[in-house]
């Protein structure tokens, strides 16, 4: 007949008493020296846990009892010399008082865990209703970005940008004027008009971008396609339309078979990736000394859309650039045939494109430096 004796540990779980002792008798000598070493075991994890202080803590515990190195596992390697029944039972306390261990590890890990993440919340905490930090950022002059704009619009419609030294601003009346065909009673080469060089005859400041045109055909054969963006000079009196220097972007294709509606084509692309979409625009005649025929781009007023406003004078168009097939004189000057060879050149106002733009009615903001001008775009 089996007898089974109870003897009450005080730190020993209920669950530990029914699975040891409720269905055998008496244990063997083995049995009963590991049980007590576990048992001893699970006294001291469950001590250690009470007084466990952090995370920090909880972890080296779990090192110390539970891990392959802990004390529990070099208990369960005497399991082996058990006889069968025994292991059972033994094995089975062990794999309860772990289970025991990491439920009580977790709960106390959780705890810490709680509790050092709110010290952290608490310590860390950002005042969301403080006013932020004004970091001062610099960034390109509008003209500089419109400039960037209008030659990127063109450089991915093939065009290239001109190297600086065919674009000079100090020019010579040769360039200025003489190549583009600019007879030599025009009212353009007054000094009314144009600045010219003190002590340099012949020298002026140039009036026009164009002059690049001639300094590319000169060097580069045909197909010529190009761009040259720059600052250009006139003896003009200040106001809020006019300023004695201003930017130009000229630009200049000479091909095989290149036609007026090739230019049209190109201009018309230009306006509807600048101003962002299609617009009406009209090809207005006009005379340039350089290019035959001429004409000037008209598009439709970007304020009132054509009905007439303080903006375009009531016409509803807005004079945005001039251009034209370049002239058989300007052709045979730098040696291109034009029986074979035709092309279209063009040239805008940089500060009239930005002013469109972004409504700006003084040309004199762009150059008084004033910052709060400036940071507005
Ligand atoms: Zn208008």
């Amino acid at each position: 007949m089996r007898k089974v004796i109870i003897i009450l540990f005080s730190n020993y779980p209920l669950q530990l008493y029914i699975l040891t002792f409720s269905r055998y008798h008496f244990p063997k000598g083995e049995r009963i020296e590991m049980k007590t070493q576990l048992e001893n075991i699970y006294s001291s994890a469950k001590a250690d846990i009470e007084n466990a202080k952090s995370i920090n803590d909880i972890d080296e515990i779990r090192l110390k009892y539970l891990s392959r190195k802990g004390e529990f596992n070099s208990i369960k390697k005497g399991l082996k010399d058990l006889s069968d029944e025994d292991k059972r039972i033994v094995g089975a306390l062990a794999n309860q008082i772990t289970q025991d261990l990491e439920a009580l590890l977790k709960e106390k890990h959780d705890l810490f865990y709680q509790k050092e993440l709110n010290e952290k919340l608490q310590k860390d905490r950002i005042d969301i209703t403080l006013s932020g930090k004004y970091i001062p950022q610099g960034k390109a002059h509008l003209l500089t970005s419109t400039t960037n704009e209008i030659v990127s619009i063109f450089q991915n419609l093939g065009f290239s940008v001109i190297s600086p030294e065919l674009s000079p601003e100090v020019e010579t009346e040769y360039y200025n004027f003489d190549m583009l065909n600019v007879p030599k009673d025009h009212p353009a080469r007054d000094v009314q008009d144009t600045f010219y060089v003190k002590g340099m005859p012949g020298v002026v400041l140039r009036s026009q971008t164009s002059g690049a045109q001639i300094h590319v055909m000169e060097n580069q054969k045909p197909p010529i396609k190009v761009v040259a963006p720059g600052r250009v000079y006139r003896n003009e009196n200040i106001n809020a339309r006019k300023n004695n220097f201003f930017h130009q972007i000229e630009g200049l294709y000479i091909d095989k078979d290149i036609t007026f509606g090739d230019l049209k084509g190109v201009l018309n692309e230009f306006i509807r990736l600048y101003f962002g979409a299609a617009r009406p625009t009209r090809f207005r005649s006009s005379f340039f000394p350089f290019t035959e025929p001429s004409a000037e781009l008209d598009v439709q007023c970007i304020m009132c859309h054509g009905e007439g406003c303080r903006i375009c004078g009531g016409t509803g168009w807005l004079e945005i650039l001039g251009c034209g097939m370049v002239d058989v004189n300007v052709l045979n000057g730098v040696g291109i045939d034009p029986d074979v060879y035709s092309g279209f050149a063009f040239g805008m106002g940089v500060e009239r494109l930005a002013m469109l733009k972004y409504a700006v009615d003084d040309i004199r903001l762009f150059f008084n430096n004033d910052k709060r001008f400036l940071e507005q775009f």
